[in-house]
């Protein structure tokens, strides 16, 4: 099994802020890194040693890339075939392109979850509203209709609250390619696992993550999550046993529903680190990042043991102002920012993980802070 030792250059594609985690802690470790982003001073590029501005499917800067690296990863998720398939010929890729495949599509996304015997919600692929309307007599309203490919934070999705909706619905997605429709879980929590699996087959699974969204956009992940441990124990098998019946390497983020008879519901996978795992950066013995870094190159994985309670909160361009006006106030609290010069509404600027006693008085030092919104 190929080692990648220090000293050697890891490529990353994507050049944002999961790139530039990812690149820190390889540095940390002593490997050189190599971004492929098309535009300059990305948050990845800023650290890097060397900067490739291409586009993602560029043939001439994948070329560049496979001189320069000696192992590949990747952020950007959205990797046409034609180019993912050419550096999985020509550059060690050990996360492979299946898992990339299959989770940029949510129909083949949820056929692979439930082939290993794992919970989704009901769910039709339709392409005509009778196809819709006929699945919505079968899994019944509430409902969500999703565009398979390029949704995310929300986007390329319609709420159908009644039957009467759907054409409504349809035609707001109609034309963006295959749509998927799934029943409306009525959950209590969205809870996510982090998991990684080593090219040597060893697993890890990062504590259950408890996410709470606004406008759609993770706002706070707070660990433990507030659910009793026979749940905690269920969610974290059932990444586990995605991780090793995808037979995968690397990092997936397993994306659930809660309900409140206690079922579980996978809802999304992303084939790669998380915002929902940025808390273990500093409350956990290994970070996902390092923790990625360590499965792709043949390390063995690190301690995944939560050392204090966190809760992690995402700074949007509207929150960066008054996070830089309290810094004084953040004598426990690690503030991390990912150099995007310009803070525009909504755009992840950086996250702050809180780490407390207890998840309630981090909760309350966050409040305190009165950066964000009450909701
Ligand atoms: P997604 O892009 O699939 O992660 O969906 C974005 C958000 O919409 C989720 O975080 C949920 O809050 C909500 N959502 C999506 N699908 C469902 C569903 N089937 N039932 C309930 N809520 C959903």
């Amino acid at each position: 099994m190929t080692v990648i030792k220090p000293g050697q250059t890891i490529g990353i594609l994507g050049g944002g802020q999961l790139g530039r985690m990812m690149a820190l802690s390889a540095r940390e470790m002593g490997y050189r890194i190599a971004v492929l982003e098309p535009t300059e001073h990305s948050p990845c590029g800023q650290i890097s040693d060397v900067e490739i501005i291409a586009t993602y499917d560029s043939r001439e800067g994948a070329m560049k890339l496979a001189e320069t690296c000696d192992v590949l990863t990747y952020e950007f998720e959205n990797i046409n075939k034609e180019t993912a398939k050419w550096l999985e010929n020509h550059l060690y890729l050990p996360q492979g392109y299946q898992l990339l495949e299959m989770t940029q599509h949510r129909a083949r996304e949820k056929q692979a979850i439930t082939s290993f015997g794992l919970p989704v919600a009901p769910y039709h692929v339709v392409d005509s509203l009778e196809k819709l309307d006929n699945a919505l007599e079968q899994i019944g309203v509430p409902a969500v209709l999703k565009t398979c490919t390029g949704g995310y934070d929300g986007k390329g999705q319609a709420v159908i609250k009644q039957k009467s909706d759907s054409n409504y619905a349809f035609e707001q997605l109609q034309g963006k390619g295959e749509l998927i429709v799934e029943q409306w879980v009525p959950f209590i929590k969205e809870l996510s696992v982090i998991v990684t699996r080593s090219v040597h087959g060893e697993v890890t699974t990062f504590p259950v993550a408890e996410n709470i969204h606004r406008n759609n956009i993770l706002h706070q992940t707070i660990v433990p999550a507030r659910i009793p441990e026979h749940v905690q124990e269920q969610a974290r098998k059932m990444a586990v046993d995605l991780a090793e019946g995808l037979n995968m390497k690397g990092t997936l983020a397993v994306e659930m529903f809660l309900t409140e008879s206690f079922d579980l519901y996978i809802n999304e996978l992303a084939p790669r680190p998380h915002n929902s795992g940025h808390y273990t950066m500093n409350a956990c013995e290994t970070s996902q990042f390092e923790q990625h870094i360590r499965a792709i190159c043949g390390w063995p994985l690190g301690g995944t043991t939560l050392v204090k309670p966190v809760v992690m909160v995402n700074i949007l361009g509207e929150h960066l102002q008054s996070v830089l006006d309290n810094l004084p106030k953040y004598s426990t609290m690690k503030l991390h920012l990912y150099g995007k010069s310009e803070a525009k509404e909504g755009r992840k600027m950086g996250h702050l993980n809180v780490l407390a006693d207890s998840v309630e008085d981090a909760l309350l030092e966050i409040e305190k802070l009165a950066i964000w919104p009450n909701e």
